[in-house]
């Protein structure tokens, strides 16, 4: 199906965009990549009275590590991410985003704003406890990950709100694992681990409206099957057609139990389990 009929404005700064969306009232929506939004659009899921594209906006590109911690600008895309060598778990999830034609459109902040509970980077930015930067009517603030996400593609983002800027600190050690039905498909299920010192914050996508949280006191070798065992009592999917909540249940353990193995180093591959 085509789009329904909007305005389009191509934004030349961050303000302009602020001050495009307050001017649409409540009917704006952020254009970045596309990626998720043109799909809504046509599939007439959505219909925004307006279009306020920021690909144009300068200084929204930018990708450097600061004090630990590395800042995405909005507009980085997937590709980006996944090519970079400065928070390498980022990298790796950023890999499994889709194909090379999604990861070259779509963005850090849309992957975000979009909060699909299976998405790669909302389970990243939580495993590193970060935050993102937004700019609004009233000024800037810092939402960290814990508050971002409200449930399956709602976050705490105002309408008239634009991601500038992405936060992600660099864990001492991590682990990333995801199983999808196909190549390029969104995960079943998807966990990050990432260790701060002597804590762990392991993350699973895919099991509920937001990437489910589970913190341990630092994991070695020994101890990994049995956090694996932790994190999936924890987590209470639902069955879909895409599985059965047990089947999550184990996919969440295994899929633990590898990216916990690669960050203690303790890694062994083993069979993903088969649909229940
Ligand atoms: C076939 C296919 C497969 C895919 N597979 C995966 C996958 O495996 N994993 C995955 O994570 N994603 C996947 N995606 C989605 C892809 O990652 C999108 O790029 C991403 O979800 C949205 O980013 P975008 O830049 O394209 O945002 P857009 O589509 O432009 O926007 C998405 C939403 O975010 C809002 N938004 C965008 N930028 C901002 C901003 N700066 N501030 C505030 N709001 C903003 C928009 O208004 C809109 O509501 C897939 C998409 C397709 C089409």
């Amino acid at each position: 199906m085509k789009c329904p009929p909007f305005e389009y404005h191509r934004a030349t700064s961050v303000d302009d965009a602020v001050a495009a969306l307050v001017a649409a009232d409540d009917e704006g929506k952020i254009l970045a990549g596309g990626q998720s939004l043109v799909p809504v659009l046509a599939l007439r899921l959505a219909r925004p009275a307006a279009l306020v594209d920021v690909n144009r906006v300068p200084g929204l590109d930018e990708l450097a590590v600061r004090d630990g911690v590395l800042r995405a600008g909005a507009l980085v895309r997937h590709a980006a991410l996944a090519g970079q060598t400065l928070h390498p778990l980022a990298a790796a999830a950023a890999r499994y985003i889709g194909h090379a034609a999604i990861r070259s459109r779509g963005t850090v902040a849309g992957s975000l704003a979009h909060a699909d509970p299976a998405a790669e980077l909302p389970a990243v930015l939580r495993a590193c406890d970060g935050a993102v930067h937004v700019a609004g009517p009233d000024g800037s603030r810092r939402v960290s990950a814990d508050t971002l996400f409200r449930g399956a593609l709602q976050t705490d983002l105002g309408d008239h709100e634009v991601i500038t800027a992405v936060e992600l600190p660099r864990p001492d050690a991590w682990g990333f694992a995801e199983f999808a039905r196909r190549h390029g498909d969104f995960a079943v299920v998807s966990v990050a681990a990432a260790r701060f010192g002597d804590r762990v914050r392991v993350v699973v996508g895919g099991v509920a409206g937001v990437p489910h949280l589970v913190t341990a006191d630092a994991v070695d070798p020994g101890d990994v099957e049995g956090v694996a065992a932790a994190v999936a009592d924890d987590v209470d999917p639902a069955s879909d057609l895409h599985g059965s909540a047990a089947y999550r249940r184990a996919l969440t353990r295994e899929l633990t139990r590898r990216a916990l193995g690669d960050l203690t180093g303790a890694a062994s591959p083993a069979p993903v389990p088969e649909p229940a």
